[in-house]
């Protein structure tokens, strides 16, 4: 563990996943600085894993698009790696503006990685998805399943993976990870840090945590005509500081010697959307009233992770399950009813 004096930059460290990896990060007795524009996010969830962890953490207010931000971050820190969150990622959004995406996602990364190359900072831990398995008609997926994405935003994914697949093939002294993730939900257990989206929640278990404590009326169940158990939708939920601490595995992976990996982190098991109702119904001690409307397009019937290879070869495992999940999404939701502006 010879990177423990050195620090982490996480870009988009304030954000939902980010945040609860800095936590597992600062806990390990890594040095950690985020940088986060701050554009689907607030610094209050900077102060909260302060709080949680008794550590401090640095945040700069910058864009992964500016060069002269970058540049100055590299500079004035040692910085032995990069944990790379900072992106948009909402599918409906990015059909709309599409180069809003290919800008922040593409570009920005691109800008990052440019700006690490110059200042030999070569350890790149990159937050890829699942989405870039599109429609898959195989489950559970490998990581060799065909990729193929249906939107701008897993797109954008693909892209990034590609390019980095082409700079390790360019110049092997680097090491990369490519985290697929499949459906992070849940919160850290403290409940002081959280999914805070900033409109109505396009996701399953946010809009379901935000019908529990009354700030929607009812879900609404999208095809209950799928060829699944129950007819609803099949995902592969994973707890959000199972997901952080995967990235410390990934950390220790990339360690040893330069090294390209691609690892999905999912638990392996799929749950449907009633499902998912019934376990926060149970977690929380509200009723969760829905209805049943029309598919949402471009929706997989079920997609769950193969986590065979990252058992393997990170030595990681997901330990929480759907009702820990739950338990602490409901948690952050109730203590904290409008996210970190309550
Ligand atoms: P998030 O929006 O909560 O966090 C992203 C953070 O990046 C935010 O704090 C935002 O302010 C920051 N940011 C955005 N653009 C930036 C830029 N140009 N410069 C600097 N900071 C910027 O999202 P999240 O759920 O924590 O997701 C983190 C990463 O994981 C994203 O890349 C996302 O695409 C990927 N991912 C998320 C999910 C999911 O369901 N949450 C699934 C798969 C992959
Ligand atoms: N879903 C739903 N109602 C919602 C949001 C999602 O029925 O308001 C369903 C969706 O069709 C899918 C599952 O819940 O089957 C998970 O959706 P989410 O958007 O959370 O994840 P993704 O589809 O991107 O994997």
């Amino acid at each position: 563990m010879s990177e423990l004096n050195e620090t982490v930059l996480v870009t988009g460290g304030a954000g939902y996943i980010g945040s609860h990896t800095c936590v597992e990060l600062l806990q390990s007795g890594r040095k950690v600085i985020v940088l986060d524009n701050l554009s689907n996010a607030s610094k209050a969830s900077i102060e909260a894993v302060e709080q949680i962890t008794q550590k401090k953490l640095p945040i700069i207010e910058g864009d992964i698009r500016d060069r002269v931000a970058l540049d100055q971050v590299f500079s004035k820190n040692s910085i032995s790696s990069v944990l790379h969150f900072a992106g948009l990622k909402a599918v409906g959004e990015s059909n709309e503006f599409p180069l809003k995406y290919y800008d922040n996602n593409v570009n920005g990364t691109l800008n990052l990685i440019e700006s690490m190359t110059a200042h030999d900072c070569k350890t790149l831990v990159f937050s890829s998805s699942a989405t870039v398995y599109g429609i898959p008609e195989k489950m559970p997926l490998t990581e060799d399943s065909d990729v193929g994405a249906i939107n701008p935003y897993g797109r954008t994914k693909l892209l990034v993976e590609e390019m980095l697949k082409d700079l390790y093939a360019a110049d092997p002294e680097w090491r990369v990870s490519l985290l697929r993730y499949f459906n992070p939900v849940g919160a850290h257990a403290s409940g002081e840090i959280g999914e805070d989206p900033n409109d109505i929640p396009n996701n399953l278990l946010p809009f379901i945590s935000q019908v529990a404590v009354g700030r929607l009326d009812k879900l609404q169940v999208f095809g209950d005509d799928y060829d699944t158990a129950d007819g609803t939708g099949v995902r592969d939920y994973i707890h959000v500081v199972d997901l952080a601490r995967g990235h410390l595995a990934a950390l220790d992976y990339l360690e040893p010697a330069p090294k390209l990996g691609i690892h999905n982190l999912g638990t392996g098991q799929g749950y449907s959307v009633l499902e998912a109702v019934n376990a926060f119904e149970q977690a929380s001690g509200r009723s969760i009233p829905y209805e049943v409307s029309a598919r949402r397009p471009g929706d997989a019937a079920t997609s769950y992770a193969d986590p065979t290879k990252a058992r393997e070869e990170l030595n990681w495992q997901a330990k929480y399950d759907l009702q820990k999940m739950c338990e602490d999404a409901w948690r952050w939701q109730s203590k904290h009813p409008m996210g970190y502006g309550s």
